[in-house]
């Protein structure tokens, strides 16, 4: 965000011969500030604040107000409170163990209580008698209520109860720089700097959002009049990035669409008929409307790019199989690909299936086949005519030609390197593309990641499936828990036992595997057939134990997290979970995926004695299936750039919108986007003048995507 003068008002005044008279502008150096001096400035612009307009940019992250505070008389033992009280006494005391504890009593007008700031000495120097405190904590006993701030606010100095019935402001602060001291700051510049404030929206954007002009959300969130208020504020500015983002990302698309030539094919409902009165089973919705997407993008002129997304379960393997046979009437040549040998054969058995009744066989293509067989599928492929073929990597390599591929799916797209997609879609001419990913994503979210792909989410599960039953077990139950195993056991099922590995601490964690898997063998399960999977493990060696299960050959599967993604063996009906606090939500969801595929009910059991923080974590995995919640909870969690690397997809980092929380606004931020866009592709128009100087200001990718002429 910049606060520099139009240049037009510069050149108008230079005109007129007005030399800028010294006042207030929201381009001012921080340092002409009263109360900056140049130590105060370098602080600020640590915090990125150079010009005075920055402070207004500045935004609080919370919030403190009266309703929040609890008179100190109510502040129990136990209870997690915010408190707001008058310092009276305060000093530093040594404990036993030589940590030294910064003290102080606040009172209010209900009663007195002792605040302690273990470890931290130094408040004593920032904290006086007199300064108004508002402190959020834990209250414990220790020889009488003590509350721990976790957080605190010092209001300084003030009229008896002037901080309560107020909603505070909680800027984020630096070292040598306090809340108070830029509370103080922006309050004191506030209404000098928001007549200044130029909205860059339109009056038909702000209507049509229903957010309110910046010069109010700016005075909302810096002194709101209540919490709702202050929300309203931030929600303008979280949108206004949001509408930024989008536009950028939707331009992006725009211009990568136009700019794929591709085949125009023709939807003629042979084939595709033909499997749907054959299918022994209805469509989902979700699958319907998938199919429905594909199917005019590949009949429009321009290459398809589009993302297939779907929960493990939902069904992406027929749907990719519908536009694969509208290829193939149109006489084209499919390829799929997978990230494995293992998926690549149960694609070719299960395709192979779906389609026996259209008298199609796929042709596999794999690392696995013989010398015979490979001549025999690589002259398939050449020859013209439709075919479905089917295999790893192997898809890509030189030999391989393809008489006229015309649509490529890649599935597990993650799994494989922009390299190797761009290397299959090189096989043919300018074939349509289709990946296909199981880590479920909210739409709107996958929309903002994936800028240049389209995307289609099945976000619906096939009818009949039985949920898999989830519990938590201690490690008191453990050999409950192993007994119950074998009983699935004497039932003729098969079982997974899973442990963590984690690369840094590889050879511990594995080491672990190896011993519990001996254990196992020398205790619960030595009179079953089990083996132990890792990725230390050589390829083929891996690949030979994952048939051996699949096959009924193996009962037990000891493994570590390597267990393929979309590996389908129905009746596998137990997954015995070890250290499930190590493991992200996304993660366990993936695993417990490997179960229930069949028709007998499933379980799954996270197993070991965890904290009170995780045991609630995995309590909400527990008691729901649907991957994208689960998603959305390892993303508040965890984060969206750990879970994702957000920065490879080059998404701008937010300042005020949060893609989780924020997501009704960035649908309509999108939706907007979509909007604004298709009338005015350039922002050329004077109702989009704010919108293109706020992104050629702050992106520098906006100056490609809207270039003009
Ligand atoms: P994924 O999306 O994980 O790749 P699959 O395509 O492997 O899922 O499908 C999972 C299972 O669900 C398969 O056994 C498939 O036959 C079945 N299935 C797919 N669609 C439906 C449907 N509409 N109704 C019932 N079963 C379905
Ligand atoms: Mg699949």
């Amino acid at each position: 965000m910049s606060w520099r003068e139009s240049s037009e008002a510069e050149e108008r005044r230079r005109r007129v011969g007005v030399r800028p008279a010294p006042r207030l502008a929201l381009d001012t150096p921080v340092t002409y500030l009263k109360g900056v001096g140049p130590a105060r400035a370098t602080h600020l612009a640590r915090l990125g604040i150079t010009v005075a307009g920055d402070l207004l940019r500045h935004i609080p992250h919370r919030y403190e107000d009266a309703s929040t505070v609890t008179p100190i008389v109510q502040a129990a033992v136990g209870n997690d409170v915010t408190v707001l009280g008058k310092v009276i006494a305060k000093g530093v005391l040594p404990t036993r163990k030589g940590l030294r504890v910064f003290q102080a009593v606040v009172q209010d007008s209900t009663g007195m209580l002792e605040l302690a700031w273990p470890g931290q000495p130094f408040l004593d120097r920032s904290i006086n008698q007199g300064d108004w405190l508002l402190c959020s904590g834990p209250v414990r006993f220790f020889h009488g209520k003590r509350l721990q701030p976790r957080e605190f606010v010092n209001l300084g100095p003030q009229e008896e109860g002037t901080a309560g019935g107020r909603v505070l402001a909680v800027y984020p602060s630096t070292e040598g720089l306090s809340v108070r001291l830029l509370r103080g700051l922006v309050e004191q510049h506030l209404d000098a700097l928001l007549p200044l404030v130029e909205e860059p929206l339109s009056d038909a954007i702000l209507r049509e959002a229903d957010v309110p002009a910046l010069p109010d959300a700016l005075r909302m969130v810096h002194r709101p009049e209540s919490l709702a208020e202050a929300a309203r504020g931030r929600a303008r500015l979280a949108f206004e990035e949001l509408l930024c983002v989008q536009l950028l990302q939707r331009r992006a698309n725009q211009i990568a669409r136009e700019a794929r030539g591709g085949r125009a094919f023709v939807n003629r409902r042979e084939l595709t008929s033909q499997l749907r009165a054959a299918l022994p089973y209805t469509l989902t919705h979700a699958q319907v409307r998938a199919i429905r997407e594909i199917v005019h993008d590949m009949e429009s002129p321009r290459r398809m790019h589009r993302l297939l997304q779907g929960d493990v379960g939902a069904g992406k393997t027929v749907v990719a199989v519908f536009s694969a046979l509208l290829a193939m009437e149109n006489g084209s040549q499919v390829a799929l690909m997978a990230p494995t040998e293992l998926l690549a054969e149960q694609h070719a058995r299960s395709v192979g299936q779906l389609l026996a009744p259209l008298g199609i066989t796929p042709v596999l293509l794999t690392g696995r086949l013989g010398a015979r067989e490979r001549r025999a599928a690589l002259s398939r492929l050449a020859e013209a005519g439709p075919v479905f073929a089917i295999g790893t990597h192997a898809l890509v390599q030189e030999a391989v030609h393809f008489a006229d591929l015309g649509l490529v799916i890649i599935d597990e797209q993650h799994r494989f390197g922009v390299e190797q997609r761009a290397q299959l879609g090189a096989k043919g001419e300018a074939p349509d593309v289709l990946l296909m990913s199981a880590t479920p994503i909210p739409r709107s979210l996958a929309l903002t990641l994936y800028g240049d792909l389209d995307v289609s989410v099945l976000d619906e599960r096939p009818p009949g499936r039985q949920p898999v039953t989830t519990v938590l077990r201690s490690e008191a139950a453990r050999a409950k828990v192993f007994e119950f195993a074998n009983t699935q056991l004497d039932e003729g099922r098969q079982v997974y036992v899973v442990y963590p590995l984690i690369e840094t601490s590889e050879k511990i964690d594995l080491k672990a595997a190896t011993v519990m898997y001996e254990q196992l063998v020398a205790g619960p399960f030595s009179a079953r057939r089990v083996a132990l999977l890792h990725g230390k493990l050589p390829a083929d060696e891996r690949d030979d134990i994952m048939r051996r299960f699949r096959d009924g050959a193996l009962d037990v599967l000891v493994a570590t997290t390597v267990i393929e993604v979309g590996i389908d063996v129905g009746n596998a009906t137990v997954m015995i979970i070890e250290h499930p606090e190590r493991f992200g939500l996304s993660q366990l969801h993936q695993l417990r995926g490997r179960v229930g595929r069949g028709a007998a009910q499933s379980f799954c059991v996270l197993l070991g004695d965890v904290g009170a923080e995780a045991a609630e974590r995995l309590g909400m995995f527990a008691s729901t299936e649907d991957g994208f919640e689960i998603a959305r909870a390892d993303l508040r969690l965890r984060g969206m750039g750990d879970l994702f690397g957000a920065k490879q997809h080059g998404l701008p980092a937010f300042k005020v919108a949060d893609l989780l929380r924020d997501e009704a606004l960035n649908d309509t931020a999108r939706r907007m986007a979509d909007q604004i866009l298709r009338n005015d592709p350039l922002l050329v128009g004077p109702d989009h003048a704010g919108l293109r100087h706020l992104l050629t200001v702050g992106y520098a990718r906006a100056l490609d995507l809207f270039r003009v002429g």
